[in-house]
């Protein structure tokens, strides 16, 4: 990328200097952080630098599409079929997980590659499918609403949700945790959130559990993760609460000034959310992860993406074919 010219035409005296007030000096470094964080999501950085890590195209598996496939009990199949495409709903800001590069719209990480996988196992080319940003909010209604055929986007698989829509899966398990700044010393787990602001996304597990079980904790909450994380660069809220999965995406971006504090404190097992009817698809799609895990797929597709995070691949759950009430 080229640098900007200079503000200031080159015959100008250079503006007056003054040693900047701690706070705007803060406010200037979480600019910077923030364009960082930007460029590094569009995929480019200042000449010179290191590039910014992210998938690798080539060191992407490449899935093989099941020929002749066909789901007749499934009503999402069907009609994806009949479009020729399938819809699938994702997150645009999580690095490593489900990342929308502005710059050409094409989304990358983990979630991605599972939908993918998935995709291919139905009989689609992965290039066949659109994917739409949906947060964690809005999940449930697009699905019930027949607005995406299935969702990829670190969405736990929990009895409350299974009441208003299906899961495949789990297709990995992650933890609820927190993001500080890195000079932060006092929070080490969320027994030291007390008094202190803690951002999460609306509609999210871990939002609940501080509601719930912290209750001295200040939560405030946005759509999306990305707004939480310019709030915490920008000292407007003390940490950020969700899975680590996607904690450690945003630490890996800014290393110095992010960081994880303590231990993961509950168990997010990751579902691909379904239409609540659709079983055909539900256990379609449970065949699916089982086979992609057994092939090798899952483990190169962890490792293109949110291995780059810093954590090893774990061995996936088992999964749960469960009886639909
Ligand atoms: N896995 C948690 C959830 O499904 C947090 C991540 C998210 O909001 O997508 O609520």
């Amino acid at each position: 990328m080229r640098e900007l010219p200079p503000d200031q035409p080159p015959n100008q005296p250079p503006p007056p200097r003054a040693t900047p007030h701690p706070a705007r000096r803060r406010r200037a470094l979480a600019v910077a952080v923030l364009a960082a964080l930007a460029l590094a999501a569009a995929g480019c950085g200042k000449e010179g630098s290191p590039p910014a890590k992210g998938p690798r195209p080539e060191a992407l598996p490449h899935y093989r599409v099941v020929q002749g496939f066909d789901l007749p009990k499934s009503a999402t199949w069907r009609k994806a079929k009949r479009r020729g495409r399938l819809v699938v709903g994702a997150k645009e800001d999580q690095p490593y997980v489900g990342e929308k590069d502005p710059a050409t719209g094409r989304y990358s990480g983990f979630d991605i590659e599972i939908a993918k996988m998935m995709a291919a196992s139905l009989g689609f080319d992965p290039r066949r499918i659109s994917f739409r940003t949906v947060a964690s909010a809005n999940r449930e209604t697009a699905l019930q609403n027949g607005q995406i055929d299935y969702y990829v986007g670190t969405y736990t698989i929990n009895d409350l949700r299974k009441r208003q829509v299906g899961f495949a899966g789990p297709y990995y398990e992650a933890g609820q945790s927190l993001l500080v700044r890195d000079e932060e010393d006092d929070i080490h787990g969320p027994d030291d959130l007390a008094g202190r602001k803690v951002c999460s996304a609306a509609g999210s597990t871990p939002l609940q559990r501080i509601e719930a079980d912290y209750p001295k904790a200040d939560p405030v909450s946005y759509d999306a993760y990305s707004i939480c994380v310019d709030n915490l660069l920008t000292y407007q809220v003390d940490a950020v609460t969700t899975d680590d999965t996607i904690l450690m995406g945003y630490a890996a971006k800014a290393p110095d000034e992010l960081k994880l504090a303590g231990r993961p404190f509950s168990k997010e097992p990751y579902g691909i959310g379904v239409p609540r009817s659709d079983n055909a698809l539900r256990l379609a799609l449970d065949d699916a992860i089982e086979a992609h895990q057994k092939n090798g797929d899952w483990k190169k597709a962890y490792d293109a993406t949110l291995g780059l995070s810093g954590v090893p691949a774990p061995k996936p759950p088992a999964v749960d074919r469960y009886a639909a009430g």
